[in-house]
C-alpha cells in the first residue's frame, strides 16, 4: 500500500512520508491507495485484546511500511493508563434506548482529540526516523479549541519537535483558553487570532504550502508538519476506536457479531466521521453514518442538496469545537466517492477557495445520501437535550455530544429507525461547564469558572478530571493576539528567535 494525494492521484508516498509531511505539496490531503479489509473472525479476535493491541492490528493494515515493533512502540506508549483515566481507553456506556455512548474523552485533555494526539507524536517521530530525516519538525496547529490543547500535551518536550498553536480569540470556551494559555513545555507556543477557526486553518494551510517559507525553514534545518486532521496520522487512530467499539459491543452482547450498527458523530472538520466511514469500508458492519452539526450547518445542507456553500453567517455556539464552515476532510470522502478523480477534486476545492461554493454531481450526491444522514440543532435545543437526558437517564452530556444526541433523536423520530446506534461522545462536560450547568439548572452569569466546575461536580456526580483541576493554580504563559495577516511573519519570527 502507498499513499496518494486527493489532488494528485498519481503521487506515491509511504505512510511514513505522508505522516511526516502532513499535507501534500499540491495542497491535497494524503490517503491510502486502497482500503484494507477486516473480517468478522478478526473482529472476534480483537474483542479479546486490550485497546493498544486492537490498535496494532488496525495500524498494521494501514501503515504497511512500519514494522510490527514500530507500531507497538507507538500504541503502547500512547494507549496506557498513564495517559488515560480508564483501562478501556475509550469507554462504552450502557444502553440509552437503542443507543450506546462511546466516551472518547478520558485522555489528558478531556476531549476526543487525545485519542489521536497521544499517539501522533510517536507516529511522527518514528516516521522521521524511517525517512532518515534529521530536520527539526515544526508543528503548526489551527484549533477550534480542543485540538490545540491535545496537540500541545502530545508534543510537549518531544525531542526534535516544536509546536505552535493558533486559536480564535473569541471562539473557545474559557476552560479551553486556560488549558492552552497555561501550557507547560520548552517547545511550545500559543497565540490567539483575531478571527474564527476558518481563518486559523486557512492561515496554517497557506504557510504550509508556501514554497518561500518552506525554503526559509529548510535553510534553518527545520520542516513543517501538521497535527490537524488533515494529517493521516490523525485519521488512522480514529478508525481504531470504531473498530474497537464494534468488537467490544459484540463481545458484551449489546449487538451480535455481524449486526448492523449506526454511528452518530458530532462533526466539525469531518475527521471523526470520516474515520467511521473508513471502518465501515473495511468491513465493520456500520449502517448509516449520521452527521450532526450545530447551527453552523454547512454539512447538513451539503448532504441534503449536494451544494457546499460556505458563504453564510458564522455563529459562535455553545459547541465551539464544531464552529467550522470549511470541513477539510470532506475532500478525502469526495475523492473516494469520485473513484479518485483528482481533476474533479481540484476543480471543486479550487471553487471552494475562490467562490466559497461548489456543487457535486448527482451521482456523488446519491452516493453520499446512501451512506450518510445529517441533521443539526441550535444552542437552545442543545441545552434542552442536556437537560432532558440528565432528567431521564441521570447522565450528563457535554454540549457537542448533546448535538449528536438531539440529531439522533430527530433521526429516529423521522425514520422510525430501530438500528442499534453508537453515539460518539467527544468531550467531557467539564470543558464546557458554564453551558452544561446553564442547561441543567439556571446558573448565574459571571460565576467563577472553578465555582462552576465544583457545582457541576455536585450536579453530575462525575469526578473532576485531575488535569482540569490542576489548571487552577498554573500561571498563564501565553497572551499574544495577532491578526490573520500577521501569521506568517509571527511564525518566522518565533522560529528565528530561539
Ligand atoms: C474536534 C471536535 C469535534 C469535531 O470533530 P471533527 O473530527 O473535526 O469533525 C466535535 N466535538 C469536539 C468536542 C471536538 O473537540
Amino acid at each position: 500500500m502507498f499513499y496518494k494525494s486527493t489532488r494528485d492521484s498519481g503521487l506515491k508516498v509511504t505512510a511514513a512520508q505522508a505522516i511526516a509531511q502532513g499535507i501534500s505539496a499540491d495542497g491535497g490531503l494524503f490517503l491510502p491507495s486502497e482500503i484494507p479489509t477486516i473480517t468478522m473472525e478478526e473482529l472476534k479476535g480483537l474483542a479479546e485484546l486490550p485497546y493498544a493491541e486492537r490498535a496494532d492490528v488496525v495500524f498494521g493494515k494501514f501503515l504497511t511500511d512500519f514494522t510490527p515493533e514500530e507500531i507497538h512502540y507507538c500504541t503502547s506508549h500512547a494507549y496506557n493508563t498513564k495517559n488515560f483515566e480508564t483501562e478501556a481507553i475509550a469507554e462504552l456506556t450502557g444502553a440509552f434506548g437503542n443507543a450506546h455512548i462511546l466516551e472518547l474523552w478520558h485522555g489528558p485533555t478531556c476531549a476526543f482529540k487525545d485519542m489521536a494526539l497521544q499517539i501522533l507524536p510517536y507516529l511522527l517521530t518514528t516516521s522521521l526516523k524511517k525517512n532518515g530525516e534529521d530536520k527539526e519538525v515544526v508543528i503548526l496547529v489551527a484549533t477550534s479549541g480542543d485540538t490545540g490543547k491535545a496537540a500541545l500535551e502530545g508534543f510537549r518536550d518531544v525531542p526534535g519537535t516544536r509546536i505552535m498553536v493558533f486559536y480564535p480569540e473569541h471562539g473557545v470556551s474559557s476552560m479551553q483558553k486556560r488549558q492552552m494559555a497555561t501550557q507547560e513545555g520548552g517547545n511550545v507556543q500559543v497565540c490567539a487570532l483575531e478571527g474564527n477557526f476558518d481563518d486559523c486553518q486557512n492561515g496554517v494551510k497557506r504557510i504550509f504550502t508556501d514554497p518561500a517559507v518552506k525554503d526559509k525553514l529548510a535553510a534553518g534545518g527545520k520542516m513543517f508538519s501538521s497535527a490537524n486532521s488533515i494529517n493521516w496520522g490523525r485519521l488512522a487512530p480514529q478508525i481504531v476506536y470504531y473498530v474497537s467499539a464494534y468488537a467490544e459491543m459484540a463481545k458484551r452482547g449489546d449487538i451480535a457479531f455481524g449486526e448492523t450498527l449506526n454511528a452518530v458523530v458530532p462533526t466539525g472538520n469531518f475527521g471523526n466521521i470520516l474515520a467511521a466511514y473508513y471502518a465501515k469500508k473495511m468491513g465493520v458492519p456500520i449502517g448509516k453514518l449520521i452527521c450532526a452539526s450545530n447551527i453552523n450547518k454547512v454539512l447538513t445542507d451539503f448532504l441534503e442538496t449536494g451544494v457546499y456553500d460556505r458563504n453564510r453567517a458564522f455563529f459562535a455556539t455553545c459547541s465551539p469545537s464544531m464552529d467550522i464552515l470549511i470541513s477539510s476532510n470532506l475532500e478525502r470522502l469526495l475523492f473516494l466517492l469520485t473513484d479518485g478523480d483528482d481533476a474533479q477534486i481540484r476543480d471543486w476545492f479550487g471553487k471552494l477557495s475562490t467562490e466559497g461554493t461548489y456543487t457535486v454531481t448527482d451521482e456523488v450526491k446519491a452516493k453520499l445520501q446512501a451512506e450518510f444522514a445529517a441533521g443539526f440543532c441550535d444552542d437552545a435545543q442543545t441545552k434542552q437535550t442536556i437537560h432532558e437526558f440528565k432528567e431521564k437517564y441521570g447522565y450528563t452530556l457535554d454540549t457537542h455530544t448533546a448535538v449528536a444526541v438531539k440529531v439522533y433523536l430527530d433521526h429516529i423520530a423521522k425514520t422510525g429507525d430501530t438500528t442499534k446506534t453508537l453515539i460518539a461522545s467527544t468531550a467531557s462536560p467539564y470543558k464546557f461547564s458554564a453551558s452544561v450547568l446553564d442547561a441543567i439548572e439556571d446558573v448565574q452569569d459571571g460565576a467563577d469558572e472553578y465555582a462552576l466546575v465544583d457545582r457541576l461536580a455536585q450536579v453530575s456526580g462525575l469526578p473532576i478530571p485531575p488535569s482540569l483541576a490542576a489548571l487552577k493554580d498554573k500561571p498563564v504563559r501565553f497572551t499574544d493576539v495577532i491578526r490573520p495577516a500577521e501569521m506568517e511573519r509571527y511564525v518566522l519570527g518565533q522560529l528565528t528567535k530561539a
